[in-house]
């Protein structure tokens, strides 16, 4: 079954990618007074905080400050066109806060959500593709912000995302695994991720992952879902992976501390002890939990980062 309402995989304006290149388009976009800018910083955009929600703080292009601007698109029931611009994030009027992709994305309405996760994506990119990969000469950026190109050998570059695999591995108990990476504070655990490999499909960036990390052996590896997670710059691809009987888990001690193996009714009694933390509902690997659990499983995510 796919996975469905992830936080960073709504977004519901028309991209407009025909219009990148149409640099009169452009310009007269961005002198409609009606248009709306969203300047991100590092991650992190102005929000308005209510009761019961987060909207993004959005400024006229004339009030918009210098720096790299991108066609973000438009949304099709009121005609607004949308752009970013990657610079330093303006002060924070009364009842707005500075907040960052990943603890803002759950509270964002599915427009914001789309538009926000699409601007950091493309700052991150212009953050940290500034040269001319060939050569080193500084690039110039095209009129729609999502290329840049050499002024001297002419090469064009896109935006760059690398594919990551995120997997849910049963036993034929039924059982998942849960690992805790020794890069994490405390009791986090989550289900096995890695990067896929140059030259290398997902399915067999799962199996590979999971043999390198626990030295269990996958089988019938089954896409269920994806999320962007410009963070800086990844496409998490999720898959369910069984492993057959009979295996031991040997934990990688390098990148993974710890690796067992979860009943449902373990998996709950070990949340409400405290004994492990699951990961942010911002996050994929807790949808995918979840859809195995069969339903919402308790947070013992700090208050501040919970869907309100
Ligand atoms: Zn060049």
């Amino acid at each position: 079954m796919p996975l469905e309402s992830l936080a960073l995989s709504r977004g519901t304006v028309d991209r407009l990618t025909e219009k990148r290149t149409d640099a009169a388009w452009l310009d007269a976009a961005w002198a409609d007074p009606g248009t709306r800018v969203l300047v991100v910083s590092d991650g992190r955009a102005l929000v308005r905080l209510t009761d019961d929600e987060a909207a993004l703080v959005f400024i006229p292009p004339a009030e918009a400050p210098d720096g790299t601007r991108f066609l973000l698109g438009q949304d099709t029931a009121d005609g607004t066109v949308y752009f970013g611009v990657s610079a330093a994030l303006p002060p924070p009027l009364p009842g707005t806060r500075v907040m960052w992709l990943r603890e803002v994305g759950t509270l964002l309405s599915d427009r914001d959500a789309g538009l926000l996760t699409h601007a950091v994506a493309l700052a991150n990119w212009h953050d940290t593709h500034t040269h001319c990969p060939v050569d080193g000469t500084p690039t110039v950026v095209d009129p729609g912000g999502h290329s840049t190109r050499c002024p001297v050998d002419g090469t064009e570059h896109f935006p760059r995302t690398d594919p990551a695999v995120i997997m849910l591995v049963t036993d034929p108990d039924d059982r998942c695994l849960l690992a805790r990476n020794a890069a994490w504070p405390g009791r986090r655990v989550s289900i096995l991720a890695g990067f896929v490999d140059p030259g290398e499909s997902a399915e067999q960036a799962v199996i590979r992952e999971v043999a390198e990390e626990t030295q269990i052996k996958v089988t019938n590896v089954r896409y269920v879902g994806s999320q962007p997670w410009p963070l800086p710059r990844s496409l998490m691809l999720g898959f369910r992976a069984d492993a057959p009987a009979g295996q031991a888990i040997v934990v990688d001690a390098e990148e993974i501390a710890e690796a067992y193996w979860f009943s449902r009714d373990e998996l709950l009694a070990a949340i409400k002890a405290r004994d492990i933390a699951l990961p942010p509902p911002v996050s994929i690997a807790r949808h995918i939990i979840e859809q195995w659990y069969g339903g919402p499983l308790p947070s013992t995510w700090p208050e501040a980062l919970r869907p309100r």
